[in-house]
């Protein structure tokens, strides 16, 4: 890749303004500038860095994606045309672990009922046995990677033993223990929480459902961060109203934004959150340091960090 101009895709707006990344790469030794849909056909860049995909980028030369999970770009396509795509793993492990870890402190100590309660002027305070603490209970995390490894760090703070599942049975720093995706089930029995960090792909879409709803405690919660569809939603939705689970934390859903009609949205022990745990003030940086990182590597000959195709 000859690289001189790389662009940034209005669409990052989704996380932060294009304008904070371009300034903070001004330093670099190519041209980076802003690109607008409508502008596609005047612009000389080779490279883009986006957080939604346009069929045009099939004819540049490399894609990053400021999101981890790509289950929006077309990797055929990519790896067809030769169209480099890199990802933003590595960086969600702290703002994701946060935002987990706020989702079990609201069920323990009861803030997202305090909450409801408040928008009504209510004074309500809980049953003498709904209220719990951390230390001593279990979470079982589906997926050891950034966002594992960062859920692990910060929970197993707050003095939840952490569980891991995986593919393969090696130990991971963080975990009390590892079990493999094909026991699944033995690892969701017995915990008070199950947080799936899933990544999209064929394996994992539908992979929590009504079996592992079924074999939860029923005063477990489900937590997930990963991609909607990991979790069988209308299996969910049926645990939830039979009981079979006590409640849920879901910032990622099958559609996106979540249906007005949902009926997640009013079920008093689920928590519903905009796509948006890894959200911070700092993500065009994180960001920056990714793409420094892989011009770096362009000018020097080497391979790639965080290729995806
Ligand atoms: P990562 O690549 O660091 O980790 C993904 C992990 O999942 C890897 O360890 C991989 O081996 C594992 N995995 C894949 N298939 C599996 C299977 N069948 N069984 C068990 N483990 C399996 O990526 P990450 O940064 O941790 O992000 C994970 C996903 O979370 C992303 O792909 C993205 O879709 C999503 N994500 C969501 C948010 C958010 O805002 N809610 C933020 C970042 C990432």
């Amino acid at each position: 890749i000859d690289l001189e101009h790389l662009g940034v895709h209005r669409s990052v707006s989704t996380v932060f303004p294009p304008e904070e990344l371009i300034e903070t790469l001004e330093d670099l030794p190519v041209t980076v500038s802003l690109v607008e849909d409508e502008d596609h056909n005047d612009t000389d860049c080779e490279a883009i860095v986006t957080f939604e995909h346009r069929e045009w980028f099939a004819d540049l030369e490399w894609v990053h994606s400021v999101q981890a999970g790509v289950d929006r770009f077309p990797m055929d396509v990519f790896e067809r045309e030769g169209v480099v795509l890199t990802n933003s793993t590595g960086i969600h492990d702290r703002t994701v672990g946060e935002t987990v870890a706020g989702y079990l402190l609201a069920f323990s100590r009861r803030l997202h009922r305090h909450v409801a309660n408040q928008q009504r002027r209510e004074w309500t305070q809980p049953d003498w046995d709904e209220a719990f603490t951390l230390p001593g209970t279990t979470a079982c995390v589906v997926g050891t990677g950034t966002l594992g490894q960062g859920v692990a760090e910060v929970a197993g703070s707050l003095g939840v033993s952490v569980r891991g599942v995986r593919r393969t049975p090696e130990d991971v720093p963080g975990f009390d223990d590892i079990y493999t995706t094909d026991a699944l089930l033995e690892a969701v029995s017995g915990v008070d929480f199950v947080v799936s960090t899933l990544p999209l792909t064929d394996e994992t879409r539908g992979l929590l459902d009504a079996a592992v709803f079924e074999a939860m405690d029923e005063d477990a919660y489900v937590v997930n961060v990963g991609r909607g569809p990991v979790v069988d939603e209308a299996a969910l939705i049926d645990a939830l109203e039979a009981n079979k689970v006590a409640g849920a934390a879901l910032d990622v859903f099958e559609t996106e934004p979540l249906s007005s009609d949902s009926p997640l949205w009013a079920m008093d022990e689920v928590i519903v959150t905009p796509h948006s745990a890894a959200f911070t003030v700092d993500y065009y940086r994180d960001i920056a340091g990714l793409v420094r990182e892989n011009v770096r590597r362009l000018e020097a000959g080497e391979a790639f960090t965080n290729r995806v195709v």
